[in-house]
C-alpha cells in the first residue's frame, strides 16, 4: 500500500524553507541528507524500518528526520514542518506588521444603511478602538437594490446623520463621508456629480456583469477610472476564492457566503496604467474571500507606478481588523507605506481626492 504522505518531498520541503529563512545550513544539510538516504527506496520498506525503529541505522538518518518520515508515512504533516510553516517568513511578517502600523484609516466600509449588520456610530467606534484617525463610510450605490444601495436622496439624509455622530466622536476621529459606487456598464459612475463632488472619498466596483468579454470589460474600467469623481478602484477583478478561515462569519456577511467566482477579463496593464496617469488608487481589499487583486496584479499595479488604498471592505465591526490580511499581501508584493494613501492623515487624504488630476 502507497503511503500517503511522500516522506522525501516532506523532507526537501523542510529543507528549502529553511534555506529561504536563511538558517544554518547543518540543520539544512540534516534535512537533504536524509531526503538522499532514502531516495528509491520500496516504500514497504521505510514503513518497517520506521514501524520497528531502524531508520536511524541508515547513514544520513538521524532522531529527527527519523521523526519527519514516521509522521509522513502516518499520513501526517511531520510537527517539524507544521511549525516551520507556521513562523517561516519573520521578516516579512515585520514588514506586513509595520504596513499595518502605518495603516491611519480605512477607505471602505458599510453600515445598515446599505448591505452591513451594523449602524455607522457602531462602526466608528470599533474604528476608534483600533486606533484609526478616520473611517470612510461607503455605503452602496442606487443600481445595487440587493444592497439596499442609496438614492440621491438617502444619501444626502447620510451625509446630515454622518455629521451629527460626528459631532459626538472623540476628539481626532471622524467619519469621512463617501460612497462604493456602482461603475455601470458603460463606464459611468452609479450617483449624482454634484453629490459625487460633495464626498469625501469615491470607491467605484464593478458589481455586474462580471463576466462580459475582455475588451467590453477594459473599456468599462478605462472609463470608470478616467472620471475624476473616483478616487479608489475597488475590488478590482471581482474574484471569490473560495478559501475562507473558519469563524469569519457575521451579522454583516449576507450576500458574502463562501462561494467561488473567477477574476473578471480585462486589460491589466491598460488599466493600471489608466490609473497611475490619473491617480486613481488600486484598492488592496482585505476580505478573506476576496483577496483582490491577486498578488501577480498587486504587482503589476506596483510596477504601473499606481498607489494603493489597503481597505477592509468592513460589513461589520469586528471586519474592520482585517486590515492584516490585506497588509500582508501587500507586504508580500513590495507595496511600501508611502504607496498607500490610507497612510496619510484625513486632512492630507481629503485634499488628494478634491486635487486630484
Ligand atoms: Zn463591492
Ligand atoms: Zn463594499
Amino acid at each position: 500500500m502507497a503511503p500517503a504522505r511522500d516522506p522525501i518531498a516532506d523532507l526537501r520541503r523542510i529543507a528549502f524553507l529553511l534555506e529561504r529563512a536563511n538558517e544554518a545550513t547543518y540543520r539544512v544539510r540534516a534535512f537533504r541528507s536524509a531526503a538522499k538516504a532514502l531516495a528509491g527506496m520500496p516504500a514497504a520498506e521505510m514503513t518497517e524500518r520506521a514501524a520497528n525503529g531502524t531508520l536511524t541505522e541508515l547513514a544520513g538518518v538521524g532522531d529527527v528526520t527519523a521523526r519527519c518520515v514516521a509522521e509522513s508515512l502516518a499520513g501526517e504533516e511531520p510537527v517539524y514542518l507544521r511549525r516551520l510553516v507556521a513562523t517561516e517568513g519573520s521578516d516579512l511578517d515585520a514588514e506586513a506588521t509595520a504596513l499595518r502600523a502605518a495603516l491611519r484609516g480605512d477607505c471602505h466600509t458599510h453600515s445598515d444603511w446599505s448591505d452591513g449588520g451594523s449602524p455607522i456610530e457602531e462602526m466608528a467606534l470599533a474604528a476608534v478602538e483600533l486606533g484609526h484617525e478616520y473611517l470612510v463610510l461607503t455605503d452602496h450605490s442606487p443600481r445595487l437594490t440587493v444592497a439596499r444601495g442609496l438614492t440621491a436622496d438617502r444619501l444626502r439624509r447620510q451625509l446630515d446623520h454622518v455629521a451629527q455622530v460626528n459631532s459626538a466622536l472623540p476628539e481626532g476621529f471622524r467619519i469621512l463621508t463617501g460612497i462604493e459606487v456602482d461603475i455601470l456598464a458603460d463606464g459611468s459612475l452609479d450617483q449624482d456629480d454634484d453629490l459625487l463632488a460633495r464626498l469625501d472619498v469615491v470607491v467605484g466596483s464593478v458589481h455586474s456583469g462580471l463576466k462580459d468579454e475582455r475588451s467590453k470589460m477594459t473599456r468599462r474600467m478605462l472609463a470608470a477610472v478616467a472620471n475624476p469623481h473616483l478616487d479608489i478602484l475597488g475590488h478590482v477583478t471581482g474574484r471569490m476564492v473560495s478559501s475562507r478561515p473558519a469563524g469569519v462569519t457575521g451579522p454583516g456577511d449576507r450576500g458574502h457566503r463562501a462561494r467561488t467566482r473567477a477574476e473578471s477579463d480585462f486589460d491589466a496593464d491598460a488599466v493600471f496604467a489608466a490609473c497611475a496617469e490619473h491617480d486613481t488608487a488600486v484598492e488592496i481589499n482585505s476580505r478573506p474571500e476576496r483577496q483582490d487583486p491577486p498578488k501577480r496584479l498587486i504587482r503589476r499595479a506596483l510596477e504601473a507606478g499606481c498607489r494603493f488604498a489597503i481597505n477592509t471592505d468592513a460589513h461589520a465591526p469586528g471586519q474592520l481588523d482585517w486590515q492584516r490580511f490585506g497588509c500582508e499581501r501587500a507586504a508580500l508584493c513590495g507595496v511600501s507605506a508611502d504607496r498607500v494613501v490610507n497612510t496619510w492623515s484625513a486632512e492630507q487624504l481629503v485634499a488628494w481626492t478634491h486635487n486630484r488630476p
